[in-house]
């Protein structure tokens, strides 16, 4: 099926959705996106992704190309008309073009470029990687220093999953100065002793809409939550590790560079934690 997807105001099939070869977006990866999930045809934690999304912008000083309002009625309509039951809308916004190539920022009535459309994901929720649980590898974190923005230079995220494929396993947590900071594209944590430690927020890491959420159901939940620094030798010690993000939820880890964790299988917290998660976003989702 050929979808419908939105760009600059228009609705259009995905064949003759186009976007200028000057735009900053692709040029020079001026851009910022949000990744909302779909389930049941509706939409989690939109106002999260919304509140996000102003934040990079205002990070960057790009201008915002329409309203909260006007974003949730595109994604809406969006997911109704390419009939999304289950999987994503991406969102992008770059700082457009002015017709040309330069390092200096357009003038400022240059309008923003906006570009969404859908990804379907049969199977999200009922997902049998998430029964298996990641093996990940711990790779190097060379990004820049604001992880905290969720711009478009994903390369070394993405040559760090290719790192992780090659070496038999599924993803990769990213280690700076003997720390994780985060996944390739989530965030981190490791149960030990019933207590959940994960990296506390700062502009090393994305400030996950995911995170927020399970954080505070593991809390409603009485479950104790450490924020602090961690290594990767910390981690293969635990009783059990996960991941989270909008679009994997709660994802269970079970080994960290070729040490099992606990007994190699997913964990109870993390099990619970997806289960809650899952729950509570569908009865909040719109
Ligand atoms: N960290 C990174 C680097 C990411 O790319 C992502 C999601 O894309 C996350 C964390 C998780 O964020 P969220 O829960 O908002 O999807």
């Amino acid at each position: 099926m050929t979808r419908t997807v939105y760009v600059n105001g228009e609705y259009l099939p995905e064949g003759d959705a186009k976007i200028s070869i000057f735009d900053r977006g692709f040029l020079m990866a001026d851009a910022v996106y949000e990744v909302t999930s779909v389930l049941g045809g509706k939409l989690i934690d939109f106002q999260g992704h919304a509140v996000r999304l102003k934040r990079s912008l205002d990070e960057l000083e790009m201008a915002a190309p329409c309203t909260k309002e006007e974003l949730l009625a595109i994604h809406r309509k969006l997911v109704e008309v390419n009939e999304i039951d289950e999987g994503l809308v991406y969102l992008q916004v770059t700082r457009g073009s002015d017709g040309d190539r330069d390092f200096v920022f357009p003038s400022d009535d240059t309008p923003p470029s906006i570009v969404l459309f859908t990804q379907a994901k049969p199977g999200l929720a009922d997902s049998p990687a998430a029964k298996k649980g990641a093996k990940i590898i711990s790779i190097e974190d060379i990004r820049w220093g604001r992880r905290d923005i969720k711009t478009v230079q994903l390369l070394y995220p993405s040559m760090g999953k290719m790192m992780a494929k090659k070496a038999g396993c599924d993803d990769a947590w990213l280690v700076e100065d003997g720390h994780v900071t985060e996944g390739t594209s989530n965030n981190a944590y490791f149960v030990k002793d019933g207590v959940i430690v994960t990296r506390p927020l700062s502009n090393d890491i994305l400030h996950g809409i995911t995170r927020k959420a399970v954080l505070r159901m593991a809390a409603e939940a009485q479950l104790k939550i450490e924020e602090r620094l961690f290594t990767i030798e910390e981690a293969q010690g635990a009783d059990e590790a996960f991941t989270t993000s909008a679009s994997a939820f709660v994802m269970p880890v079970v080994e960290i560079d070729g040490v099992a964790l606990g007994d190699g299988a997913p964990g109870p917290i993390a099990k619970r934690l997806r289960e809650i998660y899952l729950d509570e976003s569908l009865k909040a989702a719109i």
